[in-house]
């Protein structure tokens, strides 16, 4: 059996390594390592892909969310609505702005933010939403838009983790993560969906005035070369990331389609088991599965990552401490915040291996391993 790895980008890329290889190289060749035409066309291409008029390249996702936050023109003390259960950088870049982050509990099911939890937190003070399409799926959209309109907030979706995903409405239109809010976030850190070989990031938005001012801002504020109407910042996407994640884009649907089958393959394996509660898939959105997260009940959690690694299997628990528990925010005193959801949560996930190179052979190794533990 070949090695277990939680993600494994490299038999991937061995799979397309002459086309990688060649695109890399036309780069090299072309000596155009920032802002070569290879980045515009890979912008075109993603934007194609998600049915979304712009799409901004830039350095990484935690950037791409200050950004989008800078290009609200969002003030110091103005309230900024996330879930606590989600990477620190969702909810960084919102105190580096010097804005007012509020913590608010996920729904059990999706592990997305809970709409019922943002309209309890709405203030006058509040002026955007950061749903997080965690893990691959998404959040419940249609009702955050809903709020949203109410209450005219901006809604900056973090898609870094559900590239390629749908969300489906009730009246049955289908658009895809990140397109929906008033602008999209991804990246393309290398374990992500759609990795590059170094960092990456991008936005979207179909409104045609901010991509004009998202675009400045990533490149120093600048309208025109070397005049600067705004304060900005240095975040671009270099040539040989573009290179790689244009080449990566044409197989995206297909990696999808294989880590949707990995994820069966795991449903079906725990399917009996009533100590491992398997991902929910919600009516609204379809799974990419970034990650495959399961939830204990009476099980040692630490134990069963010791027993796992002992096996050679990699597990990891996404994320052991919520954001308003961390040190980070204490200047905002959300600790003491109750916001049990999450708290329940971040002590009984778990994810297991989860990529596009797993064979079943290893799905089967790993998921008859996890059960032998719980089931001891
Ligand atoms: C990875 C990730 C980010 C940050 O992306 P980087 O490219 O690492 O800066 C932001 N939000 C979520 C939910 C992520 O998973």
């Amino acid at each position: 059996m070949k090695p277990i790895q939680m993600v494994d980008t490299q038999t991937q890329y061995q799979k397309i390594k002459n086309e990688i290889d060649f695109a890399i190289r036309e780069v090299i060749d072309s000596s155009a390592f920032i802002n070569g035409k290879i980045v515009q066309e890979f912008a075109i291409n993603l934007a194609k892909y998600l049915d979304v008029k712009h799409v901004i390249p830039c350095a990484n996702g935690t950037d791409a969310l200050q950004v989008a936050m800078m290009a609200l023109r969002l003030q110091p003390g103005d309230e900024v609505i996330t879930p606590s259960f989600t990477y620190i950088a969702t909810t960084e870049v919102i105190a580096l702005l010097k804005l007012t982050p509020v913590f608010v509990e996920v729904d059990p099911q999706t592990f997305c933010i809970d709409p019922v939890a943002i309209r309890n937190a709405i203030t006058s003070k509040t002026k955007a939403i950061v749903p997080v399409h965690l893990y691959g799926q998404a959040a419940h959209m249609e009702e955050i838009m809903t709020i949203a309109r109410e209450f005219h907030l901006h809604v900056i979706e973090d898609n870094a983790q559900a590239i390629g995903a749908d969300y489906i409405f009730t009246n049955g239109i289908k658009k895809k993560t990140g397109t929906i809010g008033t602008i999209g976030t991804t990246s393309f850190y290398p374990s992500k969906n759609l990795g590059a070989f170094g960092d990456g990031g991008a936005l979207y938005t179909n409104d045609e005035k901010l991509a004009a001012n998202l675009k400045m801002i990533v490149n120093h504020g600048q309208s025109k070369k070397y005049y600067h109407d705004v304060v900005g910042c240095n975040s671009r996407l270099d040539s040989i990331q573009a290179a790689v994640l244009n080449e990566k884009l044409k197989h995206l649907d297909q990696y999808i389609e294989t880590r949707r089958a990995a994820a069966d393959f795991y449903d079906n394996a725990f399917e009996h088991c009533t100590k491992i509660k398997t991902p929910s898939r919600a009516a609204y959105s379809n799974h990419v599965f970034h990650q495959y997260t399961i939830i204990l009940e009476n099980v040692d959690r630490d134990e069963l990552h010791k027993f796992l690694a002992k096996k050679k299997i990699p597990s990891m628990i996404y994320y052991p401490v919520p954001c308003h528990r961390q040190k980070m925010f204490s200047q905002f005193n959300t600790a003491s915040l109750d916001i049990p959801v999450t708290d329940w949560l971040s002590e009984r996930v778990i994810s297991l291996p989860m990529h596009t190179e797993l064979d079943e052979e290893q799905l089967n190794y790993i998921s008859h391993k996890v059960l032998e533990f719980v089931n001891r």
